[in-house]
């Protein structure tokens, strides 16, 4: 059975240089996917990693948080390569800050970074998509909606927003052979998550989990792979968390 699932497709992934969206970039080309790699910081290395196996990856430095930039890079992706078939709207931020603390603008930013992000993208992409009557979209979001933690209430508004956006959207472009999903991943070892958590919050996260290890980048991927599928054709509007067993929604 061939594991080219991907082959001919185009996959736009955010938040690509490192972590869970690198991980999801290597897994979609190692599908047979072109893979468009964005992210605010060099994707160089995502890019190099994806090159040595062979298949084709190119990056773009952009905040997904600018309408302009967004719109710009939409277009370009559109004129290069004259499709769009597949988003994944990985890119996001997470800043441990009690509500004390927190002032309205950074309550901008997270929520400009994690969810408008997601709206632009798509905005900039439907049409690629929709003129080929197939699109698959998933959003990121986490599994930390349900968690008892302190000092995550902005970041909990992005995530649950990203599933309502998700739900929403999924009505929206059902009839144009697009579906919409989205996955939430659990505390897992990526640059960005080691900067925010202790140990102690790792161990803690795994000994809520069924399954008592914490997440790797790797984890998220096959999940991803399978929803941006010809496999998933019947599945949209869902949440699913690839998360350990943790959060059961
Ligand atoms: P990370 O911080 O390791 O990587 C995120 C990437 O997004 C970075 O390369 C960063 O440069 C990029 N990025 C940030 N802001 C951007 C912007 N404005 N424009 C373009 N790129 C931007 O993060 P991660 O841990 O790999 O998380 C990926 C996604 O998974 C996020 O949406 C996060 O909320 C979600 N998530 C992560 C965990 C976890 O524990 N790692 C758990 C649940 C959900």
């Amino acid at each position: 059975m061939s594991t080219q699932t991907h082959e001919g497709r185009v996959a736009v992934v955010t938040g690509a240089a490192r972590g869970i969206g690198q991980a999801i970039a290597r897994r979609l080309a190692e599908r047979g996917a072109t893979i468009v790699a964005i992210d605010l910081a060099s994707p160089d290395e995502t890019l190099a990693l994806i090159d040595e196996s062979g298949q084709v990856a190119v990056g773009r430095t952009v905040d997904v948080s600018d309408p302009e930039q967004v719109a710009a890079v939409g277009a370009g992706i559109v004129r290069e390569f004259g499709r769009a078939d597949i988003l994944v709207n990985n890119a996001g931020i997470l800043p441990h800050i009690g509500i004390d603390e927190l002032d309205y603008a950074t309550w901008r930013r997270i929520l400009a970074v994690n969810l408008d992000s997601q709206f632009l993208m798509v905005k900039a992409l439907l049409p690629a998509m929709r003129e080929r009557g197939w699109g698959r979209i998933v959003n990121l979001t986490s599994n930390s909606i349900i968690t008892t933690q302190a000092n995550l209430s902005h970041y909990m508004a992005s995530k649950m927003g990203a599933i309502g956006f998700t739900r929403g959207l999924a009505n929206d472009v059902a009839a144009d052979g697009i579906t919409v999903n989205a996955v939430g991943p659990t505390l897992s070892r990526t640059p960005g998550a080691l900067l925010e958590h202790s140990e102690e919050a790792l161990r803690a996260a795994a000994a809520s989990q069924a399954i008592k290890r914490n997440g790797e980048p790797d984890d998220v991927a096959g999940t991803v792979a399978f929803l941006t599928s010809d496999d998933a054709s019947f599945v949209t509007g869902q949440t699913i968390m690839a998360d350990g067993g943790y959060a059961r929604l």
